[in-house]
């Protein structure tokens, strides 16, 4: 096991990072911004460097101020959170050409699973089930018609270098295939400077859901279920269950399965995470993210398995803690994404929390990295916490969430509490009935 990991991260993640190593006993060393000299990760670390200015450019995106500051404390292995260069290749490539070790996949599964049409070949050919479309770019007007008549419309056209949900054009026949192709090819290259586009059969309704993975990376590895991501506005989850409202334990195991036999074919290492759209009981591949999710902790909270603690141990070396027989799908729990914004316009409110009271009881479990008096500052993402609540059924989950909702006290700032409130008293999300597009529709209707 490592004797010391640096954490390059901020946030409520360095927290739960630096709390897992402390479990494990190894020593933690923090950077961060001269923004963050007084954030919590920072105040709770063995050892800490300050990385450069606010901007993350500059600081948590800094490679080569990373590497300096772990060699200046002797960090053998770097956590990289989410975010920032959890998905960097090049880092991991330079932190093992500085014999660290990146706690986290190859860089090479890193950069196949970074390429939306590598990504999407490679998950086929992995029998991952995969949308109906095009074999890569599509070039012509042609070729995409003809493409088009074969899955049946409408389709959806996306950038083979997209992210964020942008550069995408749905077309409903023939005639709207022409515009939306050029529409789609010239926002793509204003956005990615790429204009290569794929096509896709375009789901009207599905629920996005996504499974838990873990691999050795000598050839095992197994599934920890799924989560239910569906509610999401502007492409950003909101609010995550696990299990799924709508899949029953056969689905899971059977889609659990699928994902962990591809995962021991490619000789994957660490935690991931393989994104569907599910529709009309099929499960179609979007993504597969090679590091820990914001959402990992409902399935700690209905597998019992700490994540970070698994990712940390594969890193070193040692084998997964529990085989696939072992893991058990206990309750039901829900996160809910505290963001530091208004929960009406969404538009960010940095400033100092002058109250803060977060809640607490059985089943409650609170990732943050804030404190009163603590000070958001306005240059990085607007999460400050996570609601996690389990219980043991779905109904006892809502309950509780909606008690924990209604004690969290954070002052001084404007934050999405208030959406949670109403999200609980909607006969929909009572009775789990959503797809993708819900959120969007009721913040429409709210307005
Ligand atoms: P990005 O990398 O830009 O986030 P994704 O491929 O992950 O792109 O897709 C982002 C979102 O776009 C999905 O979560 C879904 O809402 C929508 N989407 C993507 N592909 C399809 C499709 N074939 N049918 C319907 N919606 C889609």
């Amino acid at each position: 096991m490592f004797s010391k990991v640096l954490i390059a991260n901020r946030g409520e993640i360095a927290l739960r990072v630096l709390r897992a190593c402390k479990e494990l006993g190894i020593q933690t060393v923090a950077v961060h911004s001269t923004a963050d000299a007084n954030a919590m990760h920072v105040r709770l670390a063995d050892e800490s460097v300050c990385i450069g200015p606010p901007a993350s450019r500059d600081s948590y995106l800094n490679i080569h101020q990373i590497v300096a500051a772990c060699e200046i404390t002797g960090a053998e292995a770097v956590h990289p959170g989410y975010g920032f260069l959890s998905e960097n290749a090049k880092f991991a490539e330079i932190l093992e050409a500085h014999d660290i070790v990146f706690i986290g996949p190859t860089s090479d599964h890193i950069k196949i699973m970074g390429d939306k049409i590598t990504a999407k070949s490679t998950a086929e050919e992995l029998g991952i089930p995969v949308v109906p479309g095009s074999a890569g770019e599509v070039k012509t007007e042609a070729d995409a018609k003809k493409i088009a008549n074969d899955i049946g419309y409408p389709v959806i056209i996306k950038a083979t270098a997209g992210g964020g949900g942008r550069g995408m054009k749905v077309a409903n026949d023939d005639s709207e295939l022409s515009i939306a192709l050029s529409t789609a090819r010239t926002e793509a290259g204003a956005a990615f400077g790429n204009e290569a586009v794929y096509i896709e059969k375009y789901l009207a309704k599905p629920r996005h859901i996504e499974i838990q993975v873990l691999g050795d990376g000598k050839g095992g590895a197994i599934h920890l279920g799924e989560r239910d991501c569906s509610l999401q506005r502007r492409h950003q989850k909101v609010w995550e269950e696990a299990n799924s409202p709508a899949l029953n334990v056969e689905q899971r195991m059977k889609i659990g399965e699928t994902c962990a036999e591809a995962m021991r074919k490619l000789n994957y290492r660490g935690a991931g995470t393989i994104e569907f759209l599910y529709e009309n009981g099929e499960f179609y591949f979007i993504e597969m993210n090679t590091r820990l999710q914001v959402e990992h902790p409902i399935t700690e909270a209905i597998t019992g398995i700490d994540l970070v603690n698994e990712q940390i141990r594969i890193a070193s070396g040692a084998p997964i803690s529990v085989k696939q027989e072992d893991i058990s799908f206990t309750g039901h729990a829900i996160e809910c994404r505290i963001n530091a914004e208004d929960s009406k316009t969404f538009v960010p409110s940095p400033g100092t929390i002058t109250h803060y009271h977060p809640p607490g009881g059985l089943g409650v479990r609170v990732d943050s990295g804030v404190y009163q008096g603590y000070k958001i500052p306005p240059y990085y993402d607007s999460l400050i916490g996570k609601l996690i609540v389990h219980g043991r059924t779905r109904n006892e989950c809502m309950m509780r969430l909606r008690r924990a909702i209604d004690e969290f006290v954070v002052d001084g700032v404007n934050t999405t509490i208030p959406l949670f409130s109403k999200l609980l008293e909607n006969q929909d999300i009572v009775n789990g009935d959503y797809d993708i597009h819900w959120l969007e529709k009721f913040l429409a209707k709210d307005e």
